[in-house]
């Protein structure tokens, strides 16, 4: 019997009772790997003592503080490390309590920008398919996942379109090159930024690296440049979600800095507070700050809980230790050795179509048919059914469902904390490998 409201009604998940590192123990005397970090956030694992340590004596010397009175310093301090030396521009950062909310104020400050400098017509957002922004509705209105979007579609804003993501291995044809793809992509963009009317668009939006939605894809080379260059060419902002995959998840400080190119806006959530605090970011270019700050020279936008002094706290925390430890370098070295091990357990089986991501954000995507690289039908659920048969085998892992062309596309998705061992890499490996393949012994 449980009073608490959980998604799935009839069957309550396991319950957590305690966790440290990289393993959470549950009632029932189980001990999980958190091989997902649950959903890309716990970047340091569980109980970090410099992250405790930051809380208790942040609750102790100021828990609350309403950001339209007063500032404070674990919130200054976590500004100055977020964009305190980021090539690129960005120069200042908003916080809020989470990934949705960060989207929805990186929309309203884009929507803002273009009021205070005179395009008030600039009022439409690109986004792409198999996509994901946030669960609010305007950070729905952007994100291209259908399962998500289907039954909300009557509410959600019509400012939203969506062009194709930067997905080759089910998207890129087989005679074309990584090149040839991206000047395909291009052409579409254009042609979205046309048939909207160039001069209407507010903003493009994209995960830099794709996250639980299509799983762990990389843009091909100079992808994101041509997106560059298409918003330039028709004056609108550039805005990247490194929700899952920023501050370091995929191997460098922000997604972006492996693509060579730097947005107007980015949003920043999950590794930001590393779990201990919900918290989320919206990092602002110094161009966008300016103008809003020569014109009506206020934010619009605002929350109860921006900027919370615990959570900023937790996060700096959380920052700290990861520039310290030089953690990101670990991210390299362990992305490494999780990427040969998946490609050595599975680079060969029957229903594994595409191994892929960068840094410990990688997912294993299962197809019916290795040859054909069908996916298997939404009702096998087979997804979902390796997230059970691993937490049986001690493994928490993220199962995702892309939805590809109106059928589904079964992925799962890992994202370790940074903290984990080379052994906790194998380990992690061993079993997911497992489940896959008592699943896919009885999906066939
Ligand atoms: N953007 C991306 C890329 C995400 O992965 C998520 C969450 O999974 C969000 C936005 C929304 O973040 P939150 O769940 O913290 O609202």
């Amino acid at each position: 019997m449980t009073l608490l409201l959980h998604r799935d009604l009839r069957r309550p998940p396991a319950r957590a009772l305690s966790a440290s590192g990289v393993r959470i123990r549950t009632s029932a005397g189980r001990e999980v790997i958190d091989a997902s970090g649950g959903a890309a956030v716990s970047c340091l694992g569980h109980a970090h003592p410099a992250v405790i340590e930051a809380i208790r004596r942040q609750a102790e010397t100021l828990a609350y503080a309403h950001s339209g009175f007063f500032t404070t310093e674990p919130a200054e301090r976590l500004a100055e490390a977020l964009v305190g030396d980021v090539p690129g521009g960005l120069t200042r950062a908003l916080f809020v309590s989470g990934g949705s909310e960060a989207m929805e104020a990186a929309v309203k400050l884009a929507r803002q920008y273009f009021l205070e400098v005179g395009e008030p017509q600039r009022r439409r957002f690109v986004a792409r398919r198999q996509s994901y922004h946030g669960n609010t509705l305007g950070a729905l209105a952007l994100s291209g996942n259908l399962p998500r979007r289907e039954p909300y579609a009557p509410l959600l804003g019509t400012a939203f379109s969506h062009v194709s993501p930067a997905f080759a291995y089910r998207y890129r044809a087989a005679t074309e090159s990584d090149a040839d793809y991206v000047e395909r992509l291009r052409a579409e963009l254009v042609a979205e930024f046309e048939r909207l009317g160039g001069d209407t668009v507010a903003a493009f939006v994209a995960e830099t690296v794709g996250g639980a939605t299509s799983g762990a894809v990389t843009a091909p080379p100079g992808y994101f440049r041509m997106v560059r260059e298409v918003c330039d060419r028709y004056g609108a902002l550039l805005i990247l979600d490194e929700v899952m995959c920023g501050l370091g998840r995929t191997g460098t400080r922000h997604a972006w800095m492996a693509e060579g190119v730097a947005p107007d806006l980015q949003i920043v959530a999950k590794g930001l507070g590393g779990g201990y605090q919900p918290i989320g970011a919206l990092l602002v270019g110094a161009g966008i700050v300016d103008a809003i700050e020569a014109g009506s020279g206020t934010l619009m936008h605002g929350h109860t809980y921006m900027a919370h002094p615990i959570a900023c706290a937790a996060a700096l925390a959380v920052q700290r230790v990861i520039v310290e430890q030089e953690l990101v370098g670990e991210v390299q070295r362990l992305g490494r050795r999780l990427e040969a091990r998946l490609h050595q357990r599975l680079g060969q089986h029957a229903h594994v179509g595409d191994i892929r991501g960068r840094g410990l954000l990688m997912a294993v995507e299962l197809v019916a048919d290795r040859e054909t690289e069908a996916p298997f039908a939404p009702q096998a659920g087979v997804a979902a059914s390796i997230k059970a048969a691993a937490l049986d085998r001690g493994l928490a892992c993220y199962p995702g469902n892309g939805t590809i062309d109106g059928i589904s596309g079964d992925h799962v998705l890992l994202a370790p904390p940074f903290v984990s061992s080379a052994a906790d890499i194998d380990l992690i490996v061993e079993r997911l490998a497992d489940a896959i393949d008592a699943v896919c012994a009885r999906a066939k």
